[in-house]
């Protein structure tokens, strides 16, 4: 039997995030007008000193949740995020050391905090199309890094970075993917400037370039790039339901706008007795619940047959475009029922919007899982219908 009834542990921990997220709102267009506003790598913001962190709210949980992958995702879909609140608890590279490395590479490098590297200035959505390039030499036993790569997350923070580079060709001419830890301070390894953008300026973005830079080979975790992806289909669908978090936020400030006005959506009258904005609203809400229906079916597919089975790779792709273009409609709705209210700095509704923008970019825009699916579900190979 399909449940679709949230638990007494899933309903206390959103509020939890709700509590962290609402206490994050109060100082969150300060934080937005920081030029570099710096994530903390190493304790939490001040705003939410003395209450537990929702994570590890989630970890320790008593009462009965839905799991940890689907309550992950329900606690997301609260309300926009505003910043980084708690240090990240397992940055992507570290992740990567801890899962795919061996003992050896856990005792070295487990316990620092290593961002993760694949994108290129010509190789984003395509990671085949990657030039960095690990070349071993037997002499030193170490690889020979050269390459560039840009867009980061967080890249001027933490102890370096695991770096996807593609190593010498096979006898076949295939070139594997080697998956590096590089630290920072090895020479050759140098960072550039760090990216100012549109949204989520609580999150920095910056790239570095390799010259001759040499590593132990010891630091090569080996694994490809499959497990990596495994990675980030666990993740792809948190990010769209951080989006829904962020839409979430508007809606219901556009909602509490609107009341003022004397506007109250009657959710059960018919299409012919509601006016244009009671319509759009309605619409926009059951596009949210869709994208709801979609993620939580995905991380349900994840709990029941595991991270690597087709069927949920399949529905990650279908959640994380569904959601990239869900946040992007209903942000872009609220702000059209809005007007000036909507662009205003005085309130948030600008800042979600701007935020929102990035959940169909990184992780794979729309375009990218709309070719997956059609692959997955059609049987189309690469190329076919790029
Ligand atoms: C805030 C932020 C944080 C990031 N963090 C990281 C990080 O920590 N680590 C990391 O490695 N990367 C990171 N990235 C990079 C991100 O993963 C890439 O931006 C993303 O994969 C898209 O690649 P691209 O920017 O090169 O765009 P491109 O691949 O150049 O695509 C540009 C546009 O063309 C479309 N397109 C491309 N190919 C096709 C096709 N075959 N058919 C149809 N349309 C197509 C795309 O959908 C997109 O709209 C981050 C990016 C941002 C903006």
């Amino acid at each position: 039997m399909v449940d679709f009834s949230l638990t007494e542990g899933d309903m206390k921990l959103m509020e939890v995030m709700r509590a962290e997220r609402l206490r994050a709102r109060t100082i969150a267009r300060e934080i937005d007008r920081i030029p570099e506003s710096q994530p903390l790598t190493d304790g939490d913001h001040p705003i939410v000193a003395g209450t537990i962190a929702p994570y590890k709210q989630l970890a320790q949980e008593e009462l009965p949740i839905s799991g940890l992958a689907i309550t992950e995702c329900l606690m997301q879909t609260v309300g926009a995020p505003e910043f980084n609140t708690r240090p990240a608890p397992s940055p992507s590279g570290t992740w990567i050391v801890n899962e795919l490395g061996t003992e050896e590479h856990r005792k070295a490098y487990g316990h620092l905090w290593l961002v993760f590297g694949v994108s290129e200035p010509v190789a984003g959505s395509d990671p085949s199309a990657m030039i960095t390039n690990a070349k071993y030499d037997p002499q030193t036993d170490e690889y020979i890094l050269n390459g560039e790569k840009t867009f980061i997350s967080n890249i001027d923070l933490g102890d370096g970075v695991v770096v996807v580079a593609k190593g010498e060709p096979d006898e076949n001419g295939k070139r594997p993917f080697y998956n590096i830890v590089l630290l920072k301070g090895t020479p050759g390894f140098t960072l550039g400037k760090p990216w100012r953008k549109l949204g989520t300026r609580y999150q920095n973005l910056g790239g570095f370039s390799m010259v001759d830079v040499r590593v132990p080979a010891m630091n090569v975790l080996g694994n490809g790039f499959v497990n990596i992806q495994t990675r980030l289909n666990v993740n792809r669908p948190v990010q769209s339901a951080l989006g829904l978090g962020m839409c979430r936020s508007i809606l219901d400030f556009t909602q509490e706008k609107l009341a003022k006005t004397g506007v109250k959506v009657d959710y059960a009258a018919g299409r012919s007795a509601r006016g244009n904005v009671d319509d759009k609203l309605i619409r926009m809400e059951a596009l949210w619940e869709a994208t709801w229906g979609v993620i939580m079916q995905c991380k349900w597919l994840e709990q029941q047959l595991g991270q690597t089975s087709k069927d949920f790779q399949t529905q990650v792709a279908m959640a994380k475009a569904m959601a990239g273009k869900a946040t992007r409609q209903i942000t872009q709705g609220c702000m059209e029922i809005l007007g000036p209210e909507g662009l205003s700095e005085d309130y948030l509704a600008e800042k979600y919007f701007r935020d929102a923008r990035i959940i169909d970019i990184y992780e794979g825009p729309g375009e990218i899982h709309r070719l997956a699916i059609a692959r997955k579900l059609l049987g189309y190979r690469k190329g076919e219908l790029d």
